[in-house]
């Protein structure tokens, strides 16, 4: 087993490295002896039923990832006049195809004794990473980009990564971040085609399309596919089609890799093969087909995910792809995480919301003293006053009665010198949401 450059001519037996030492070159980890067919064991689960395919790994950092379903669209298969399947690998447990990265690249990183990961994300891959560092025991810091989904922040912080803005400036000078396109993350990327594979046998897609972001996904499944034809167990050659945002698209979701990320080595390797095309969506095209996979197939996903159909409703019109083809989408994320999106598409206006601005800053020194402390609503109004904070007395009440709606703090009744009292204290919600404000702010 070694690592080559898919730029010049190195190679390496030591597995840890990222980039090639002489041209700064994505490496791809080459097997030394491929078993003569895809071997799945059983016994395993997920992914870990490939693992002759992958590096040996002792430790087994593992979340229950791969194995997700493919299944048959059958109203846009109707539609279309294709024979149309979706693998949804929004099911994987951070709710990415990631997590297939993650689980052997992280499980990887905890052999070799490495204590600590780095990272920089705008969404998913900080979650997934953030996931795994957290089974795996290794401290996770994570570089954001200003504009990450809010609500993948607080998954990040929920997992005890340690979060840092300033995503551009600062990954410029971080060394040691680990990233999609490094080759032990594309290693467990690449069980996604093995799962194609073993569904079809050797009557696979004639076209595989997915969105395109680093470029890392769609070369894994190459990967994976030249692995599997180079012992004869496929035939047949796919064509991969890589769906793009246009410019509009890239900005709205966020949730993509910045364009520097473009791993265009790998593509070319693909490209080299013909095997690679291009297409681009906009916007809202790409609302039109998250809408048409929510009514259509039941399926909520991920914008970015739902550009693959903006795409093949585009190349069909071309008259790119031939009747009754057989086509794979590949779902690679869930639309649950992507709640903001989901108020787009509906375009139903919905308060919005960010952490530790929801509730104003009174709120906030009331929850903190309640975290110290239980007690009335008159003893927390004496209190504010000695934090120059001077509101009737009735306004404290609104506060409370808000506070106690939104499960933050409660209530209970107690008989203090004869008289009926009302203690507050902060519920153990009210004290999560403290601490991960705290953790945000800093
Ligand atoms: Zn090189």
């Amino acid at each position: 087993m070694f690592l080559r450059c898919t730029n010049c001519k190195f190679q390496s037996s030591d597995l840890s490295l990222k980039r090639c030492p002489n041209c700064n070159g994505f490496l791809i980890l080459e097997l030394d002896k491929i078993p003569s067919e895809l071997v799945v064991e059983d016994k395993e689960v997920g992914i870990w039923r490939y693992k002759r395919f992958f590096p040996k790994i002792s430790s087994r950092i593992s979340l229950g990832e791969g194995k997700t379903p493919i299944l048959k669209a059958i109203k846009l298969s109707k539609e279309l006049g294709l024979e149309v399947y979706l693998k949804n690998e929004g099911l994987n447990p951070t709710g990415t195809f990631m997590d297939r990265g993650s689980a052997i690249y992280i499980s990887f990183l905890k052999d070799i004794g490495v204590k600590e990961v780095k990272c920089f994300t705008t969404g998913n891959f900080g979650c997934s990473i953030a996931a795994y560092s957290s089974k795996a025991g290794l401290e996770c810091e994570i570089f954001v980009h200003e504009k990450a989904n809010h609500f993948k922040l607080l998954q990040m912080v929920w997992f005890g990564a340690k979060i840092k803005m300033g995503y551009d400036k600062l990954i410029m000078n971080e060394k040691n971040l680990i990233t999609q396109a490094d080759p032990l993350f594309i290693e467990g990327l690449k069980t996604q085609m093995y799962e194609v594979f073993e569904y079809f046998k050797e009557e696979i897609p004639d076209y595989i399309i997915l969105p395109i972001g680093s470029g890392a996904n769609i070369y894994s499944f190459f990967k994976a596919y030249k692995e599997l034809s180079k012992i004869g167990q496929i035939k047949k050659k796919p064509l991969f089609v890589g769906a793009k945002p246009n410019s509009e698209a890239a900005k709205t979701f966020i949730d993509l890799d910045p364009s520097f990320l473009y791993c265009e080595s790998l593509i070319k390797e693909i490209k080299r093969e013909d095997m690679f095309i291009e297409e681009v969506a906009s916007k809202e095209e790409m609302i039109n087909s998250m809408s048409i996979f929510a009514r259509e197939e039941g399926l909520l996903v991920e914008p970015i995910s739902s550009i693959a159909l903006s795409v093949l409703y585009k190349i069909r019109k071309k008259q790119l792809i031939k009747d009754n083809s057989r086509v794979l989408i590949v779902l690679t994320g869930s639309g649950l995480k992507e709640i903001g999106s989901i108020v787009l598409l509906n375009k139903r206006p919905i308060k919005k919301i960010k952490v530790g601005h929801e509730l104003g800053f009174t709120k906030l020194k009331i929850l903190e003293l309640l975290k110290e402390k239980s007690m009335s609503g008159y003893e927390l109004w004496k209190k504010l006053k000695e934090f120059n904070i001077n509101i009737k007395l009735s306004t404290l009440y609104e506060h409370l009665k808000e506070l106690e709606e939104l499960n933050l703090i409660s209530s209970n009744i107690q008989i203090i010198k004869n008289r009926k009292t009302n203690i507050r204290s902060l519920t153990s919600f009210g004290e999560k949401y403290l601490e991960t404000f705290k953790r945000i702010e800093q």
